[in-house]
């Protein structure tokens, strides 16, 4: 490939990703109490309605309007007790039903009166509060009407989406099968904690990074461990990683130094599509096939390795696994910060959102932005973006993206 090609901006080099990004074909069907973080592979449609019957929003008195005195108390016999799960009959004229949350509304009875606002004498019951009509009356289909599609393939499975299909009683649901993901790091300098550092090495702290990103992603990953940086050792994890994959995403290696083999370890065996985007942090950025299984190389510097991450591999591996919604949500809002110099590369900032004299929310940025800095990773709760050559003055709007929209 050739290495004056211009650099690809970031929506350039996330267009292209996705353009790449191939919904994974197989399905399989998993126990509903099991789909956190999974992705529907068919739309859900309801056969029952939901509720399924009119029903109480209340303890009280189940009662006919027409039998009270407006404005005035009324006092009715209590004829019938209607707990949850049991069903009442019909309400005589002049008569009340004891009712229960969740118990179905008796016919002839057209509201509920709570029963704070009655008395109880014997087995009559006065009502002290006149009801509206309807009132603490839940009404039958007010949730889910009966043949409507509740949820569309291609959403990701939360704990409400958990519930809501439990509620149309569905104790199975169809998703898209997990993707498999290899993991490899490469450098020499690079050592697992637990064992003791020599001079010259540090952690592999983006094992841990990339391992929290892609099982928030719901992935299954086979992790290669620690490549060295050698041609051939690169060459051959990526021969055993191809085929047991769906998608390999590596860490460092991808930059121009005479020891970073990755690049040219991927086209020995397929090919790379792009390699530099203009984004800070990030830039050496690979993407290509190896044997026809998707790759993707970041920098090895860790806090470009999350930011790429979050920004690239997130909304890749999201439409692989068939998730329809990719794009984060982010938000304009005004700097707490001047930004005085501006380049040509679009910067993502670790950022956090502060109240402001004015009572309302301002970005404020980690004082040390270098992507070696881990901490500010920690420190932010999202990403602000300083675009392309400008600079920011304090007040002016810009857009910041919450870490709960980068991360799983
Ligand atoms: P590279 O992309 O290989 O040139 O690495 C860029 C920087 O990131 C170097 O300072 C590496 O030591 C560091 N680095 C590379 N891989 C890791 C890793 N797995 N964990 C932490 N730091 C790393
Ligand atoms: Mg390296």
């Amino acid at each position: 490939m050739n290495e004056t090609r211009k650099m690809l901006s970031a929506d350039e080099a996330l267009e292209l990703l996705l353009s790449h990004a191939r919904p994974l074909s197989e399905t399989e069907t998993i126990h509903t109490t099991h789909a956190l973080g999974r992705v529907l592979a068919q739309p859900l449609v309801s056969s029952v309605t939901v509720p399924p019957l009119d029903n109480s929003a209340m303890d009280g008195y189940a009662v006919a309007c027409a039998s009270l005195n407006p404005g005035g108390e009324a006092c009715l016999r209590v004829a019938q007790r209607i707990p949850a799960g049991s069903v009442g009959h019909a309400l005589e004229q002049g008569t009340a039903a004891r009712i229960f949350t969740g118990a179905p509304i008796p016919p002839g009875a057209d509201a509920v009166v709570m029963q704070e606002d009655c008395t109880v004498d014997g087995d009559t019951v006065v009502i002290r509060k006149t009801p509206r009509l309807g009132e603490n009356i839940r009404r039958a289909g007010e949730d889910i009407a009966a043949g409507s599609e509740v949820l569309p393939a291609g959403v990701k499975m939360r704990a409400q989406e958990m519930g809501l299909a439990a509620s149309i009683g569905l104790a199975d649901v169809p998703v898209y099968r997990r993707l498999r993901v290899a993991l490899f790091f490469t450098g020499d300098e690079i050592v697992m904690p637990g064992e003791p550092l020599e001079e010259g090495e540090i952690y592999n702290s983006n094992r841990y990074t990339l391992l929290g990103l892609l099982e928030g992603l719901g992935c299954r990953v086979a992790d290669y461990g620690i490549v060295p940086d050698s041609l051939e050792a690169t060459v051959e994890v990526l021969k055993q990683a191809w085929h047991e994959a769906d998608l390999i995403v590596t860490s460092g290696g991808v930059s121009v130094g005479e020891e970073d083999h990755v690049k040219a370890a991927v086209e020995s065996l397929g090919r790379l599509d792009m390699w530099k985007v203009a984004m800070k942090p990030g830039k050496p950025i690979a993407h290509g096939t190896v044997q026809g299984t998707p790759f993707i190389g970041l920098p090895g510097n860790p806090v470009s390795a999350f930011a790429t991450f979050c920004l690239f591999v997130r909304p890749y591996i999201l439409r692989c696994q068939g998730v329809k919604q990719v794009t984060p949500r982010s938000y304009m809002l005004p700097a707490a910060f001047d930004w005085t110099r501006s380049g040509p590369r679009r910067e993502f900032v670790r950022a956090r959102l502060e109240p402001q004299a004015d009572g309302g929310l301002g970005v404020t940025i980690y004082p040390n932005q270098s992507s070696g800095v881990l901490t500010s990773a920690v420190w932010g709760e999202g990403l602000a973006e300083i675009r392309e050559n400008t600079t920011v003055a304090r007040g002016g709007m810009i857009r910041f993206t919450p870490f709960s929209e980068l991360l799983g």
